[in-house]
């Protein structure tokens, strides 16, 4: 949990930490809700203005939850490719998968500049340029946009355009291991999708073939069914 004081009051919401475990800064990746409560205040924040960070930190996409396998399938809508930045820094991720595959699915070709940058910059760095460049496969697609992949992912994964794109055999349990974080659609789907084909959920102590982030999308359906109106999504890095 990050936040601002706002009075007397915290003001917190839920974020996925976007930094690796060795780095000595925290990054936060976050959305620009325009009316947001803590969104529109944050985005106005200057060097030496002080943020909370709550100091327990929470959730189930850690690579730890995964029993070993061959791929490893990183799958994100809008924000949710946040909690993903910190695992593919991770080394560790590339010592135990022989391919990783980024899947970022957006509305808007200008909402994907950020996997773009961090991919890019990655595999130019000096430490973890050599694991990076060949294992991780950024695929970004977008629904709204002319760009050069289209569609949801979950109909790119039905269809098995995914896996042509991508040069990778279709999803098999035996092999394949996955992470999900975003919509409440994305989530239900992928999950209906991937229990179809015999994958198991995993958590806590209890490694399996996937694992999702549900905090935040029951988070996301909650405040989408409160609100008759789509927030304006521009993602930006917000530095502490
Ligand atoms: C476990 C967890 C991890 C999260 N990680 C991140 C993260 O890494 N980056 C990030 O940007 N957000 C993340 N969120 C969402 C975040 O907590 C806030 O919802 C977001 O910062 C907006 O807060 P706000 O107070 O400005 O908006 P609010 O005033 O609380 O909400 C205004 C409206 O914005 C919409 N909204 C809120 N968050 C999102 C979102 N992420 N995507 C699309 N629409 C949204 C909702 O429809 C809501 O009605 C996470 C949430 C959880 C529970």
């Amino acid at each position: 949990m990050i936040g601002l004081k706002v009075g007397e009051k915290s003001l917190m919401r839920g974020y996925s930490l976007a930094s690796a475990h060795y780095e000595d800064r925290l990054e936060f990746c976050s959305i620009e809700v325009p009316d947001g409560l803590l969104t529109s205040r944050l985005q106005h924040l200057t060097e030496g203005d002080e943020i909370i960070i709550s100091s327990k930190a929470t959730g189930t996409l850690v690579i730890d939850n995964l029993e070993d396998g061959r791929n490893l399938y990183l799958i994100g809508t809008g924000a949710g490719l946040a909690p993903f930045l910190s695992v593919i820094k991770d080394p560790e991720t590339y010592l135990r998968f022989k391919n990783i595959v980024l899947l970022h699915g957006c509305r808007r070709v200008a909402e994907l500049a950020f996997g773009e940058m961090i991919t890019e910059k990655l595999t130019r760095d000096e430490l973890l340029g050599d694991f990076v460049r060949y294992p991780l496969i950024y695929h970004p697609t977008v629904t709204r946009d002319q760009f050069r992949n289209r569609g949801r992912i979950t109909d790119l994964i039905a269809s098995g355009k995914l896996f042509s794109d991508v040069e990778l055999l279709e999803l098999d349990p035996q092999h394949d291991r996955l992470m999900i974080c975003g919509s409440s659609e994305l989530v239900r789907d992928t999950r209906e999708l991937l229990v179809g084909k015999g994958f198991v959920e995993g958590n806590h102590g209890e490694p399996a073939q996937f694992v999702i982030e549900k905090a935040f999308a029951e988070r996301l359906a909650l405040d989408c069914a409160r609100s008759s109106e789509a927030p304006d999504y521009r993602s930006h890095l917000e530095r502490q």
